[in-house]
């Protein structure tokens, strides 16, 4: 039996890893973080998501963050795209680093050798820790950590917004999408403005679909 855990915020791209997860591994477990996110909304939103795909779904807190670095995620910042050098407002400086060490020892708990991330290059919104460089250098590390050969699949790492959308409709599962929290203003129906909101629909109109998520 093939047994893997999904590192999931409840968004558009962790909703479409635990779908292809799902076609790959007999047993999927969804990881959630309440790392202190301002909008209590992405881990209701979690809840409902895992209930769709019937997974387990574990919530773990954390709130190392919210006390480290102040940004807009966790506290009341101006949602700033950043660009021309620097990092946008919403960048929680190590997540990932953090989520997917936990994660994976998580996943080595629980017998398991695979975690999956839905972190992405291509549009990576200029997080450092979204890169394959990173990925590659942790995976590593959580090996020789734990000695064991630990694997953290990143199936979105190179495709663009509109190929995840394809992804997911692919795996015959895009009404979950309804379900998942992207906005950075926390809003349900979502603002269609903030950077969030835009890149995600930027990637339904580029694949030529509409998003079942409801907007304002
Ligand atoms: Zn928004």
């Amino acid at each position: 039996m093939t047994k893997a855990l999904v590192l999931f915020s409840g968004g558009q791209d962790s909703t479409t890893c635990l779908a292809w997860a799902l076609e790959k591994y007999d047993e999927v477990t969804a990881l959630t973080f309440d790392y202190g996110q301002r909008h209590r909304v992405e881990i209701l939103q979690s809840y409902k998501v895992a209930e769709l795909a019937g997974v387990k779904h574990d919530v773990m807190k954390i709130d190392l963050f919210s006390k480290m670095s102040k940004n807009a995620l966790t506290h009341d910042v101006e949602i700033d795209p950043g660009g021309n050098g620097n990092l946008p407002s919403t960048f929680v400086p190590g997540r990932n680093l953090l989520f997917l060490s936990l994660a994976t020892i998580k996943a080595y708990q629980l017998g398991m050798s695979d975690v999956i991330t839905g972190v992405c290059q291509t549009d990576y919104s200029g997080y450092p820790d979204c890169r394959d460089d990173f990925i590659q250098s942790l995976q590593k590390s959580c090996s020789l950590a734990l000695d064991k050969e630990m694997t953290i699949h990143t199936p979105l790492m190179f495709m663009t917004k509109a190929e995840t959308v394809e992804m997911i409709n692919k795996h015959g599962k895009l009404d979950w999408l309804a379900e998942s929290h992207t906005c950075y203003e926390g809003q349900r129906p979502a603002c269609a403005k903030c950077p969030a909101c835009l890149l995600r629909l930027k990637g339904f109109a580029e694949a030529g679909m509409k998003d079942p998520l409801p907007y304002l």
